[in-house]
Protein backbone atom coordinates (compact mmCIF):
# COMPACT_ATOMS: atom_id res chain seq x y z
CA UNK A 1 0.00 0.00 0.00
CA UNK A 2 1.43 3.18 -0.74
CA UNK A 3 1.06 6.60 1.18
CA UNK A 4 1.09 9.84 0.93
CA UNK A 5 1.37 12.51 3.88
CA UNK A 6 2.93 15.26 5.26
CA UNK A 7 6.16 15.78 6.23
CA UNK A 8 5.13 17.65 9.10
CA UNK A 9 3.79 16.69 11.90
CA UNK A 10 0.32 18.70 11.78
CA UNK A 11 -0.76 21.10 14.03
CA UNK A 12 -2.50 18.43 16.66
CA UNK A 13 -0.62 15.63 17.78
CA UNK A 14 -3.65 13.07 16.54
CA UNK A 15 -2.17 13.91 12.52
CA UNK A 16 1.01 11.79 13.98
CA UNK A 17 -0.68 9.37 16.26
CA UNK A 18 -2.94 8.24 13.48
CA UNK A 19 0.16 8.08 10.61
CA UNK A 20 1.29 5.83 13.54
CA UNK A 21 -1.57 3.83 13.74
CA UNK A 22 -2.17 3.34 10.00
CA UNK A 23 1.49 1.89 10.24
CA UNK A 24 0.76 -0.81 12.68
CA UNK A 25 -2.47 -1.07 10.73
CA UNK A 26 -0.98 -1.89 7.38
CA UNK A 27 2.28 -4.08 8.88
CA UNK A 28 -0.20 -6.10 11.66
CA UNK A 29 -2.13 -6.80 8.45
CA UNK A 30 1.14 -7.71 6.21
CA UNK A 31 1.05 -4.91 4.19
CA UNK A 32 4.12 -3.63 3.28
CA UNK A 33 4.21 0.16 3.16
CA UNK A 34 5.47 1.89 0.54
CA UNK A 35 6.33 5.93 0.86
CA UNK A 36 8.54 8.80 0.00
CA UNK A 37 11.09 7.82 2.85
CA UNK A 38 11.28 10.54 4.82
CA UNK A 39 12.02 11.04 8.33
CA UNK A 40 9.97 13.63 9.89
CA UNK A 41 6.29 14.44 10.10
CA UNK A 42 3.35 12.20 9.40
CA UNK A 43 6.16 10.43 7.04
CA UNK A 44 8.11 9.65 9.93
CA UNK A 45 5.38 8.50 12.18
CA UNK A 46 3.89 6.06 9.64
CA UNK A 47 7.25 4.10 8.61
CA UNK A 48 8.17 3.94 12.48
CA UNK A 49 4.35 2.32 13.89
CA UNK A 50 5.07 -0.34 10.66
CA UNK A 51 8.80 -0.83 11.33
CA UNK A 52 7.71 -1.38 15.15
CA UNK A 53 5.34 -3.78 14.63
CA UNK A 54 7.41 -5.50 12.39
CA UNK A 55 6.49 -4.75 8.70
CA UNK A 56 8.43 -3.76 5.74
CA UNK A 57 8.25 -0.28 4.64
CA UNK A 58 10.07 0.97 1.30
CA UNK A 59 11.11 4.43 0.80
CA UNK A 60 11.62 6.16 -2.38
CA UNK A 61 13.44 9.52 -2.59
CA UNK A 62 14.86 11.59 -5.14
CA UNK A 63 18.65 11.96 -4.64
CA UNK A 64 18.27 15.90 -3.34
CA UNK A 65 16.14 14.93 -0.77
CA UNK A 66 18.80 12.55 0.63
CA UNK A 67 21.05 15.35 0.43
CA UNK A 68 18.95 17.26 2.50
CA UNK A 69 19.26 14.03 4.91
CA UNK A 70 15.25 13.86 5.38
CA UNK A 71 15.75 10.17 4.35
CA UNK A 72 14.82 7.61 7.43
CA UNK A 73 17.82 5.40 7.81
CA UNK A 74 16.20 2.65 9.13
CA UNK A 75 13.75 1.11 6.07
CA UNK A 76 13.58 -2.18 4.91
CA UNK A 77 14.94 -0.33 1.57
CA UNK A 78 15.51 3.18 0.45
CA UNK A 79 15.58 3.79 -3.31
CA UNK A 80 17.32 6.65 -3.93
CA UNK A 81 16.33 8.17 -7.49
CA UNK A 82 17.27 11.43 -9.71
CA UNK A 83 14.08 13.38 -9.47
CA UNK A 84 10.61 13.31 -7.98
CA UNK A 85 8.63 12.81 -11.19
CA UNK A 86 11.04 9.55 -11.40
CA UNK A 87 10.24 9.06 -7.44
CA UNK A 88 6.13 9.03 -8.02
CA UNK A 89 6.61 6.53 -10.96
CA UNK A 90 8.13 4.23 -9.06
CA UNK A 91 5.55 4.63 -6.17
CA UNK A 92 2.59 4.20 -8.28
CA UNK A 93 4.59 1.07 -10.10
CA UNK A 94 5.43 -0.63 -6.97
CA UNK A 95 2.21 0.08 -5.42
CA UNK A 96 -1.29 -2.13 -5.32
CA UNK A 97 -3.36 1.04 -3.66
CA UNK A 98 -2.53 4.44 -2.60
CA UNK A 99 -4.18 6.32 0.27
CA UNK A 100 -3.48 9.98 1.41
CA UNK A 101 -3.52 11.33 5.25
CA UNK A 102 -3.44 14.80 6.21
CA UNK A 103 -0.86 16.79 4.70
CA UNK A 104 0.35 19.75 2.32
CA UNK A 105 1.16 20.49 -1.74
CA UNK A 106 3.16 17.24 -1.65
CA UNK A 107 0.56 14.84 -0.47
CA UNK A 108 -2.45 17.09 -2.36
CA UNK A 109 -0.58 16.74 -5.85
CA UNK A 110 0.26 12.69 -5.25
CA UNK A 111 -3.08 11.87 -4.85
CA UNK A 112 -4.27 14.66 -7.88
CA UNK A 113 -1.99 12.95 -9.96
CA UNK A 114 -3.11 9.43 -8.97
CA UNK A 115 -6.50 9.89 -9.03
CA UNK A 116 -6.17 11.82 -12.74
CA UNK A 117 -4.00 8.77 -13.69
CA UNK A 118 -6.95 6.44 -12.62
CA UNK A 119 -9.34 8.69 -14.68
CA UNK A 120 -7.33 8.24 -17.83
CA UNK A 121 -7.34 4.74 -17.45
CA UNK A 122 -3.93 4.60 -16.96
CA UNK A 123 -4.26 2.55 -14.02
CA UNK A 124 -7.11 0.45 -12.16
CA UNK A 125 -5.69 0.78 -8.23
CA UNK A 126 -7.70 1.68 -5.68
CA UNK A 127 -7.34 5.17 -4.07
CA UNK A 128 -8.26 6.87 -0.89
CA UNK A 129 -8.52 9.30 2.17
CA UNK A 130 -7.58 8.51 5.63
CA UNK A 131 -9.57 10.68 7.14
CA UNK A 132 -8.38 12.70 10.65
CA UNK A 133 -10.29 15.39 12.68
CA UNK A 134 -12.04 16.33 9.74
CA UNK A 135 -8.69 17.68 8.16
CA UNK A 136 -10.55 16.97 4.23
CA UNK A 137 -14.10 17.65 4.68
CA UNK A 138 -13.34 21.18 3.33
CA UNK A 139 -11.32 19.48 0.13
CA UNK A 140 -14.80 16.75 -0.24
CA UNK A 141 -17.04 20.12 -0.31
CA UNK A 142 -14.90 21.89 -3.00
CA UNK A 143 -14.80 18.32 -5.34
CA UNK A 144 -18.51 18.06 -4.61
CA UNK A 145 -19.15 21.73 -5.76
CA UNK A 146 -16.90 21.33 -8.53
CA UNK A 147 -19.31 17.87 -9.37
CA UNK A 148 -22.14 20.47 -9.28
CA UNK A 149 -20.75 22.63 -11.58
CA UNK A 150 -19.90 19.99 -13.73
CA UNK A 151 -16.43 19.55 -14.13
CA UNK A 152 -15.74 16.58 -12.30
CA UNK A 153 -18.01 13.31 -12.82
CA UNK A 154 -19.99 11.78 -10.50
CA UNK A 155 -18.18 8.45 -11.05
CA UNK A 156 -14.70 9.80 -10.87
CA UNK A 157 -15.91 11.48 -8.32
CA UNK A 158 -17.27 8.35 -6.39
CA UNK A 159 -13.73 6.20 -6.57
CA UNK A 160 -12.29 8.16 -3.88
CA UNK A 161 -13.13 6.42 -1.23
CA UNK A 162 -13.14 7.79 2.71
CA UNK A 163 -12.97 6.89 6.02
CA UNK A 164 -11.71 7.27 9.03
CA UNK A 165 -10.87 3.87 10.52
CA UNK A 166 -8.15 1.87 8.88
CA UNK A 167 -9.64 -1.43 8.71
CA UNK A 168 -12.74 0.27 7.33
CA UNK A 169 -11.20 2.18 4.64
CA UNK A 170 -8.77 -0.76 3.05
CA UNK A 171 -11.89 -3.17 2.94
CA UNK A 172 -13.64 -0.35 1.13
CA UNK A 173 -10.46 0.30 -1.40
CA UNK A 174 -9.76 -3.28 -1.86
CA UNK A 175 -13.75 -3.79 -2.91
CA UNK A 176 -13.44 -0.64 -5.40
CA UNK A 177 -13.70 -1.59 -9.34
CA UNK A 178 -12.45 1.04 -11.32
CA UNK A 179 -14.04 1.43 -14.98
CA UNK A 180 -11.56 -0.46 -17.60
CA UNK A 181 -12.04 2.87 -19.89
CA UNK A 182 -12.71 6.07 -18.82
CA UNK A 183 -16.44 6.72 -19.84
CA UNK A 184 -15.68 10.03 -21.96
CA UNK A 185 -12.81 8.61 -23.91
CA UNK A 186 -15.40 5.45 -25.29
CA UNK A 187 -17.16 6.15 -28.39
CA UNK A 188 -20.34 6.82 -27.39
CA UNK A 189 -19.61 9.03 -24.75
CA UNK A 190 -17.97 11.87 -26.98
P1 LIG B 1 3.69 17.71 2.11
O1 LIG B 1 2.30 17.14 2.04
O2 LIG B 1 3.82 19.01 1.38
O3 LIG B 1 4.26 17.72 3.49
O4 LIG B 1 4.59 16.73 1.26
C1 LIG B 1 4.65 15.40 1.59
C2 LIG B 1 4.72 14.57 0.35
O5 LIG B 1 5.62 15.18 -0.59
C3 LIG B 1 5.29 13.21 0.67
O6 LIG B 1 4.33 12.20 0.33
C4 LIG B 1 6.58 13.13 -0.09
O7 LIG B 1 6.50 12.24 -1.17
C5 LIG B 1 6.86 14.52 -0.60
N1 LIG B 1 7.78 15.30 0.29
C6 LIG B 1 7.70 16.61 0.54
N2 LIG B 1 8.65 17.01 1.43
C7 LIG B 1 9.36 15.94 1.75
C8 LIG B 1 10.48 15.71 2.63
N3 LIG B 1 11.05 16.68 3.36
N4 LIG B 1 10.94 14.45 2.72
C9 LIG B 1 10.38 13.49 1.97
N5 LIG B 1 9.35 13.66 1.15
C10 LIG B 1 8.82 14.85 1.03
Amino acid sequence: MCVFCAASPGANPVYVQQANAMGRYLAETGRRVIYGGGRTGLMGALAEGALGAGGEVIGIMPKHLVDFEVAHTGLTELHVVASMHERKALLAELSDGFLAMPGGLGTMEELFEIWTWGQLGLHRKPYGLFEVNGFFAPLLTFLDHAVSEGFIRPEYRGLLVVDTVPSALIARMEAMSPPALPRWMEKSGT
